[in-house]
């Protein structure tokens, strides 16, 4: 590290205290600049000190945490079991905790301003089904199993640091809700998401999602994308007696290959994936129905809208070419629909944020150097609202996340923490020491 960069670093060590004691309660700050204590002892608060301390001394617990969480299954819309689990580590950390109509565990500790409110929250749910082996294998320093990293590192770091806020006794200025949320994959469409912020949307003034390991990026841009779901209907019939007769799978991949040759562009980025298909029962029947999944993402709503116009013109297109080459018409005739699965909206962290300057501050304090990502993650729903949100990892490394060879390496988790709690407590803000 350079003398300036070393410099640097600690002027924003200096600007994070300013930050975390002077940001909190933008409404009332008149109040606050009699309330704070002096800058000169903010570098000294005892029980910041102990809570940043606390990981160090009980990561066997939190890794055992994690092992234990990821154990109990959570499909897609199957959480709750592992909501259950969760509910008790939160109440376990003195917070007073609901389960939402979502499904959502929510786990509040009260600000000294109770109208104003931050979240710190992690996912519940997995990518993977019913049935799938979750146990937890050891390979050195490494614990592997679905699900292990994404999201078990992030509901691990969520109940350690209601955990060590709760032992050092801080009292937040904001509200800090506690949230392990449904739905975040997949089909889920961030449904738990959504609820929550619908209805905390007044008193929420930022978002925090711990998703995942690692602790070098910080997701401040929500990329937009759309699920879809084309299905094509036939009357289906015999391989050989019917041949002839429009066939709902040709007529599927006739549209689908026309739509793989959709020129997109790679400014503003925009991608899509044929990701599921299925259709038909038998190798000698013609089938009576085909399903495609697609995934669409882009950095322009314009490029989403235009590519999910293209794949309705191209099934379009496909079905019409399988009609005209039927050899019999009399034989009955394709219907197809294009339905969307689920939106996700796009939304921006605004550069000069408070949330985004917590976060830097955080990373200095912790040596840490961290990149900005576009990713769609929780942080879209607030994001799109207008609520400042980021999503970083919680510490560690992992690696091959929605895989069965998924793993995560505790090694150096502490670090992750200390970045998500400072940051966290940079936006609640921090009451002074009554001790
Ligand atoms: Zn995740």
């Amino acid at each position: 590290m350079s003398f300036a960069t070393a410099r640097s670093r600690a002027v924003k060590r200096v600007l994070f205290w300013v930050i975390l004691f002077a940001m909190p309660v933008r409404s009332s700050l008149a109040h606050l600049s009699t309330r704070s204590a002096p800058l000169g002892q903010l570098g000294e608060n005892a029980q910041v000190r102990e809570a940043l301390g606390w990981f160090a001394k009980n990561l066997g617990w939190i890794n055992e945490q994690q092992a234990r969480l990821t154990e109990i299954p959570a499909p897609p819309f199957q959480e709750s079991q592992r909501a259950a689990a969760f509910k008790e580590l939160l109440s376990a950390a003195g917070l007073n905790v609901q389960l939402d109509p979502a499904g959502n565990v929510i786990g509040e500790l009260r600000g000294l301003n109770e109208k104003e409110a931050v979240v710190l929250s992690a996912h519940l749910d997995t990518v993977f089904p019913a049935g799938t082996d979750v146990r937890i294998r050891h390979d050195g320093s490494r614990l592997l199993a679905p699900g292990i990293s994404d999201n078990g590192t992030g509901l691990a770091a969520l109940a350690a640091i209601a955990r060590a806020i709760h032992e050092a006794q801080i009292k937040p200025q904001r509200t800090i809700l506690f949230v392990a949320d449904v739905g975040e994959e997949g089909e889920g469409n961030l449904r738990g998401m959504r609820a929550f912020v619908d209805a905390y949307h007044a008193r929420l003034k930022a978002a925090i999602v711990l998703d995942g390991a690692g602790t070098d990026h910080v997701t401040t841009i929500a990329l937009a994308s759309r699920r879809l779901e084309v299905v094509i209907k036939g009357p289906g019939g015999h391989s050989w007696s019917d041949f002839g007769m429009p066939n709902p799978i040709n007529a599927l991949v006739r549209g689908s290959v026309r739509f793989i040759n959709t020129k997109i562009p790679t400014v503003p980025r925009t991608t899509f994936n044929l990701g599921q298909i299925e259709g038909g029962t038998s190798v000698n029947s013609i089938p009576y129905e085909a399903r495609l999944k697609v995934d669409v993402r882009s950095e322009s709503e314009d490029e989403l809208a235009r590519l999910e116009a293209a794949l309705r013109d191209c099934i379009s297109a496909g079905v019409r070419d399988e009609m005209e080459s039927s050899r019999d018409r009399s034989k009955g005739k394709l219907e197809w629909k294009v339905e969307l699965l689920g939106s996700r909206p796009g939304g921006e962290l605004a550069a000069d944020s408070p949330l985004l300057a917590a976060l830097r501050a955080a990373d200095a304090i912790v040596d840490n150097e961290s990149r900005i990502e576009r990713s769609s993650t929780d942080a879209n729903i607030p994001l799109s609202q207008g609520i400042d949100a980021i999503s970083i990892g919680a510490g560690g490394n992992g690696g091959g996340a929605h895989s069965l060879q998924e793993w995560y390496d505790p090694t150096g988790r502490d670090m992750g923490l200390k970045r998500a709690l400072l940051t966290l407590l940079g936006v609640s803000g921090v009451a002074p020491e009554k001790r």
